[in-house]
């Protein structure tokens, strides 16, 4: 008898139903019929201890990952337990890269880009995840440290789009890196240890509040009143400004560090303290930075797993994506195609016009998290196209705002192949948009890897106050993620 094709070209009346089974093993067929709507409902207890051993890492990863250079120092460690080797060695030492060679690169120690080299580079192209390891916090500016009414100030000025009332009144850490003029880099980690001080922003009391209650949610903190306060006792009672004095002199004592050294450093103020499970059955996890570190890290595992890849596997983990990708570490860079250009040396078989095959060839995940849908605050969503916790990792075609401005908008032809994966590997997934049209909107890297002619889709987890101090997202959601990436590296 003649086999039987499923193309989508040949009509239905052409298919012999009796022998589906056979193209679609029947387990298979069955499971993904039977599936409920919500992912915890089909885990069998095997499942369930990898979800909850992948989220236990994760929670790990973000507790300590709380800043770019912290979370690229991370996903180096995990590379490199995983076999992968620093590419500028490899060209240090003039070495070549082969089939099965696993290699990464590291940009000013914010952003990080990981190969593991597969069949037919340029005709195949790359599977590539690609994440944002910068996350909205609160920055010291180069000049930040001041007295006034006895108070010591750290002045500062905020990064990435925030409601600043959510900022004021909660322990902050600081994290960041201090460049002294002798060339020496001193780490900065102060308010994690639970014996360490934590730092705050002040905010008016509630009982003097008349006029602030008046103001409006954008108006209510002034930027420039998101002082941290660093101090309050003085040297002793002859000095100027002595409480200043003082807080100059405990930085001198513990970090060797000067006043102007302010001047070369990058300080993050972020919440102080560890994720946590989140809801009495400890289905969430609520904690900083889930944008985008939950799909970095779901990337990175899913990568790593991976060992010889048919096609070969790229890991983009970018930094400045919440200001707008710029930057020498940020996505608008051209230091991406540049060490593709660099693999392609090793490879031996460097040309410009391989390399812009290599990215045209390329298909992308554009790993980032997405709006869960809030019941608190049903009318900004359309709920038919909002990302529900539990439902698996979102797939939104488009982002943007005001008529899909700014957006990638994926092609159909991409999102049924990913939709045929994700099956396959019975992926719990789900389309979303950012939220209601004419609401508001937002964008990803995605639109920055399409300018080469590749195939791109946003994808990623959903997260409940997204961009708050603390975000939640879903434990099952974090495990389709990574079961997703995965299932996308393997097969795409
Ligand atoms: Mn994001
Ligand atoms: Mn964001």
């Amino acid at each position: 008898h003649t086999p039987i094709s499923l193309s989508i070209h040949n009509t239905l009346t052409q298919i012999d139903c009796t022998k589906i089974p056979f193209v679609l093993p029947f387990t298979y067929y069955r499971r993904y019929i039977m599936k409920d709507k919500n992912a915890w409902n089909n885990y069998s207890p095997e499942e369930l201890k990898s979800l909850e051993n992948l989220n236990k890492g994760y929670i790990d990863f973000i507790s300590e990952g709380k800043t770019e250079r912290e979370c690229t120092e991370l996903l180096v460690k995990m590379a490199e337990a995983h076999g992968y080797r620093d590419l500028n060695e490899v060209i240090k030492n003039n070495e070549t890269l082969s089939i099965g060679s696993k290699v990464y690169a590291v940009n000013m120690n914010k952003c990080l880009i990981t190969f593991n080299i597969g069949e037919d580079i340029v005709n195949c192209g790359m599977n590539i995840l690609g994440a944002h390891i910068d996350s909205p916090r609160i920055d010291l500016k180069q000049n930040p440290l001041y007295e006034t009414d006895e108070f010591a100030y750290l002045d500062t000025q905020y990064y990435g789009g925030i409601k600043k009332y959510q900022w004021v009144t909660m322990p902050l850490a600081l994290h960041g890196v201090i460049a002294k003029k002798d060339g020496t880099v001193v780490n900065v980690n102060i308010g994690e240890d639970p014996s360490d001080p934590v730092f705050f922003i002040s905010d008016l009391l509630i009982h003097l509040a008349q006029d602030q209650m008046q103001l409006t949610a954008a108006k209510l903190i002034d930027g420039e009143n998101m002082d941290i306060v660093f101090g309050t006792q003085p040297l002793d009672s002859e000095s100027e400004s002595a409480v200043k004095a003082n807080v100059l002199k405990l930085l001198k004592d513990k970090y060797g560090i000067e006043e102007d050294d302010f001047w070369s450093a990058e300080i993050e103020a972020v919440p102080a303290g560890r994720a946590r499970e989140a809801g009495l059955d400890r289905s969430l996890i609520l904690g900083y930075g889930h944008d985008d570190r939950s799909c970095a890290y779901t990337s990175a595992v899913a990568l790593f797993e991976v060992e010889n890849p048919k096609t070969t596997t790229c890991g983009l983990f970018v930094d400045k994506e919440e200001i707008g990708s710029y930057g020498a570490t940020g996505m608008q860079s051209h230091f991406f195609e540049d060490i593709v250009r660099e693999l392609l040396d090793r490879l031996g078989i460097y040309t410009e016009l391989n390399a812009a095959r290599v990215l045209r060839n390329s298909r992308m995940l554009s790993s980032d998290v997405s709006a869960t849908y809030d019941p608190m605050y049903a009318d900004k969503f359309s709920k038919r196209n909002a990302a529900l916790f539990g439902r698996g990792i979102v797939f939104n075609k488009y982002t943007g705002s005001r008529g899909k401005g700014g957006s990638n908008d994926a092609n159909a032809e991409y999102l049924g192949k990913l939709r045929a994966i994700m099956h396959k590997h019975n992926v719990m997934f789900q389309s979303a948009e950012l939220g209601k049209v004419d609401v508001g909107g937002g964008g990803t890297i995605a639109y920055i890897l399409a300018l080469y002619g590749m195939e791109v889709v946003d994808s990623g987890i959903a997260v409940l106050n997204m961009h708050a101090p603390y975000e939640a997202v879903s434990k099952s959601d974090v495990y389709e993620a990574y079961k997703g990436y995965k299932a996308f590296i393997i097969e795409a």
